[in-house]
């Protein structure tokens, strides 16, 4: 067992925890988040709502800055990279002080970011936001994957020319991503309004009564640093309300009920489970020169 294991699953021993560690001579926990997504809001400007709408009926609900800080501003759990982060909702341009929020804090913190991704109905251009993710895109190494999408089908409003203009200009817009004169209904899964409204299709659906998330981090501790490291090469996805699963593709009613913790009860580290370090892990770890594997004890 890893020397980190004995620290997780239960707040309460967190502090002894620590001191503990800090008697071992460990001082710092940080986790490299291969796929971080965002769910900044439940709500949504699109008259009437899609009727496919996966996540089911909006909410008005919208994520904190707390959320977010229990995530990206936890001296206990330190994010020391993320490959891809994620925006989704809802309606995403709804919440443009936290995507603001988000934006400053991974700038602020120095976190190194490989991409973003993020989609709207675009019915609304917001410059707090276009700035962000503008300022977010000149930091990303890996530039080429991140993009702004436009969500256009026929349950969709369509989107003002001026705003789709607008989004054309930007390096990362991706106008054929979501894009379709005519959404097939075979690409539609049977998930939330699709399934109160009847007009899914042949799409595969995931059978969420029997499915248990889970989040596996791994120790990639160097032999020589006292500092614990982390990876996570799931999905990780926190809900508005800090409710955490490691899918992306599911409704507000199966994420509040399979959620495997809060973030604003429990670190990430906490939530999760700590698994074997593989072989591709360290292989990966190793590629990206940052970590070696950590012996057990
Ligand atoms: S698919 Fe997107 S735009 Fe349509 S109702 Fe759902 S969140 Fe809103």
């Amino acid at each position: 067992m890893e020397v980190v294991s004995c620290t997780t699953k239960c707040t309460s021993k967190r502090n002894k925890n620590i001191s503990m560690n800090i008697t071992m001579g460990v001082f710092m926990k940080k986790i490299w988040l291969q796929n971080l997504m965002l769910e900044v809001t439940r709500d949504c400007n699109n008259e009437p709502i899609c009727k496919f709408c996966l996540r089911g009926q909006k909410q008005d609900m919208y994520m904190s800055k707390e959320i977010v800080d229990a995530i990206l501003n936890n001296d206990e759990l330190i994010v020391s990279r993320i490959d891809d982060i994620l925006f989704t909702g809802g309606e995403i341009l709804l919440n443009p002080d936290l995507i603001e929020y988000i934006v400053n804090l991974i700038i602020q913190k120095n976190i190194p970011l490989g991409a973003f991704s993020a989609i709207t109905n675009g019915l609304k251009l917001d410059e707090k936001v276009n700035r962000s993710l503008k300022s977010l895109y000149e930091i990303c190494f890996a530039k080429h994957l991140s993009h702004l999408a436009v969500s256009r089908d026929q349950f969709h409003q369509k989107p003002p020319v001026e705003i789709l203009d607008e989004y054309k200009s930007f390096h990362f817009f991706n106008n054929n991503l979501f894009n379709f004169e005519y959404r097939n209904f075979d690409d539609i899964a049977r998930l939330g309004l699709a399934e109160e409204n009847n007009i899914s299709g042949s799409m595969p659906v995931p059978l969420f009564s029997h499915y248990q998330p889970s989040l596996i981090l791994y120790d990639i501790t160097k032999d020589d640093k006292r500092d614990i490291q982390y990876v996570c090469t799931q999905p990780i996805y926190v809900s508005s309300n800090g409710n955490v699963v490691d899918t992306c593709d599911m409704p507000y009613k199966y994420i509040d009920k399979l959620s495997i913790g809060n973030v604003s009860e429990k670190t990430i580290e906490d939530i999760a489970i700590i698994g074997e370090t593989t072989p591709k892990i360290l292989k990966l770890a190793d590629e990206h020169d940052i970590y070696r594997a950590r012996r057990p004890f």
